[in-house]
Formats: structure tokens, sequence, C-alpha cells
């Protein structure tokens, strides 16, 4: 692979500011990035031409290109999105909360949004529900591709508010298997000059790689964690999440209970009902059982087919009954709203379509 050239966005503010000089370039530079989305040096028009030549050949500003996006009824847009090297990967925008407004047209409180972010092109994982994993693992992302997705989505829906953005990192690839760069994202994002979008605002969603949620603890980011737990047992956990065998059920579970949760949160665990595989109550008594000590909310997900898939979108009925066990047993439980269920949401289906191939 040809050698790519590091992005602008791929420092703090404080490496910036080692970088250029005087300081108070730097913080141009990180106010061009960051409140007003530049994606190229033209934009940035109080830096000196030179400095912008001088940077220009070491790093471009934004590594990410729009190839292809399509937007849902409920305003959930899907992005596909390219690489310097030409590889592809994608990234969400989920509207959580419409604006409200007063009987005199003020506005009372801003619409909230979702972005669910990419950390590799492909996975690892190998989840057999999962479209992403059937093409394999192709590369981490650096930060700064971390990074220039929110920034990208920011610019493409004219958003100014970073108070009213949530990041999920749940999009293609696991997180926790590209520890560094994530973590080094996770920092650029709070920056106070920077985005501003606090620790408490992004999650981390990963598959179960125990080891690593010890590690991130360790870290002490302060982000939220959510884990994609989807069974109950480790037969049928290892036949949806083949690494289940060297991270198993227990093992998550007892580096969930090491990981250094805000008090005043609950770790979410994600569960993907499948119809005819995990959507019955016994599934869900073993849930309540195995959450006993952990502040848990539990999240249900419909599987959402695609073209190939082998599992099918369980019942209404049958998630409702799931919902009303976990309830009346003491666990939050909500069940994820299907956004986007008209367009290709689930992880990889855009790319899919895009490319006839991973
Ligand atoms: S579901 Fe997530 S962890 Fe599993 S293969 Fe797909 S991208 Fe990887």
């Amino acid at each position: 692979m040809s050698q790519l050239k590091p992005s602008l966005m791929d420092f703090t503010q404080k490496e910036l500011t080692a970088l250029v000089k005087p300081a108070f370039r730097a913080k141009q530079i990180y106010s061009w990035l960051y409140h007003n989305y530049a994606s190229t040096y033209e934009e940035m028009k109080n830096l000196p031409k030179a400095l912008k030549e001088e940077l220009a050949e070491k790093y471009i500003v934004n590594p990410l290109k729009i190839v292809n996006k399509e937007e849902s009824s409920d305003g959930t847009i899907k992005y596909l999105l390219e690489l310097q090297d030409g590889k592809t990967m994608e990234a969400v925008w989920l509207k959580m909360k419409d604006k409200q407004l007063d009987e005199a047209g003020n506005t009372i409180q801003e619409a909230k949004y979702t972005i669910c972010v990419s950390t590799q092109v492909g996975c690892k994982v190998g989840c057999t529900f999962c479209l992403t994993a059937k093409g394999g693992f192709t590369r981490d992302l650096s930060s700064a591709e971390i990074v220039a997705q929110v920034v990208t989505l920011k610019r493409d829906n004219n958003h100014k508010h970073n108070r009213k953005i949530n990041i999920v990192y749940m999009g293609m690839g696991e997180p926790l298997d590209n520890l560094n760069n994530l973590a080094k994202a996770i920092e650029i994002f709070k920056e106070d000059e920077g985005l501003c979008i606090g620790a408490k605002r992004q999650t981390v969603s990963t598959s179960g790689l125990s080891t690593k949620i010890d590690k991130l603890g360790e870290m002490d980011l302060g982000v939220h964690i959510a884990i994609s737990l989807h069974a109950v047992d480790d037969k049928l956990r290892s036949e949806l999440i083949p690494m289940n065998k060297a991270h198993n059920i227990n093992s998550i579970i007892e580096a969930v209970k090491r990981f250094p949760i805000d008090t005043r949160k609950r770790v979410m665990f994600e569960y993907l009902v499948i119809k005819n595989k995990n959507d019955d109550l016994e599934s869900a008594k073993k849930l309540v059982k195995l959450l006993t000590d952990i502040k848990a909310k539990v999240n249900l997900i419909y599987f959402n087919p695609y073209p190939g898939t082998d599992y099918d979108r369980p019942e209404k009925k049958d998630m409702l009954a799931f919902q009303e066990y976990l309830v009346n047993h003491g666990l939050l439980c909500t069940i994820r709203d299907s956004k986007g269920i008209d367009i290709s949401a689930a992880c990889g289906q855009l790319k899919e379509k895009t490319q006839g191939e991973i």
C-alpha cells in the first residue's frame, strides 16, 4: 500500500501548537477544521500562503470524500466515504430528537443527533450476522480518518451545535481492535477549542474483546461502553460471534465489572434479536441472571435482514414479550427504533450496494 499522507486532523491541539509557529496560527487552523469544517487549505483565508504551502506538502486537510449517501424518511443519512487509498467505509447521521419551537416560533430545544462512526475498513471479528464481516479485514482507520467522519457529516448537514452531538463507535470494525487510534480520536473530539464533544457523549461499542475492555478501562478516558452481547449462552454466541471462543460471556461480564463506570450511568448491553434463535423467554430469563450485579441497560435490536442472510427479523409480539420480561425483573430495557429501515441501515449494506462487493 502506498504511504498515506497524514492529516491535520491527526493532531491534538497541543501537538498542532508544537508543530505550527506562532501558536495563534495553530489556533486558527483548529478553528478552520472544527468550527468551519474546512476541507481544503484554500478555505483557510486568514493563513499566510507560505504556511499553507509548507503544510500542504506534509499533510492533507480532510482525508475523506463522500461518494454516496442515502437518506431515510426518518432523517437518518447513511454515508459511504472514500479514503485516500480508494478504500471505502461508512458513517451514519441519526436524528434522535426533533427541534422544538414555542408558540411564537422561538427555538426551545435544538434537534439532537448521533453520529455512528467506523474504526476499521472491514473487520476481523467475523460475526455471522454482519455484512461487513463477509469482506474480511482490510486495515485500521487512522485517528484522523475517525475524526474526519464527524467533521464531514457535520459539514454536509451544516450542523454547528457540538453540544447536540453524540458519537457511537458502532460502524464498521471492532473499535477495541484499533485501540490506540481510537483513544487518540476520543481525545481530539474532546478538545475544548475543537469539536468539544465530551467523553460522556462518546460510547465505544465492542463485540466483547474482554482483555481490551480492561485496557480501555486503564486508559480512563471517561467514555461509556456498550457490549454487543446478542446471546446468553456460549454455544449460540460462538455461532454468532466466532471470537467468543477466545473471549467468552463470563470473561466479558467480569471485564465490565472492572470497567470504571460513571456511577450515574449504566452499561449498555446490545442484544440483536433474531427470530427463533434468541427471542424466547428462556433467553430473557438467562439474561436477567447474567446481569444481576451490573448497573445495566439492555437495548433490544431487531435483526435487519439483508440479501443472502440465513437469519430472520423477529415478530413484534416476541420482541415486546422479551422486553416485558426484562422490565418486570428490574432491568431497564429499550427497543431500538429501526432507524433508516427503508435504507441500507445495517453496517456494510451501503458499501455492498454501491460497489457490488466489499
Ligand atoms: S458486527 Fe461489528 S464486530 Fe461483528 S463483524 Fe460486523 S463490524 Fe465486526
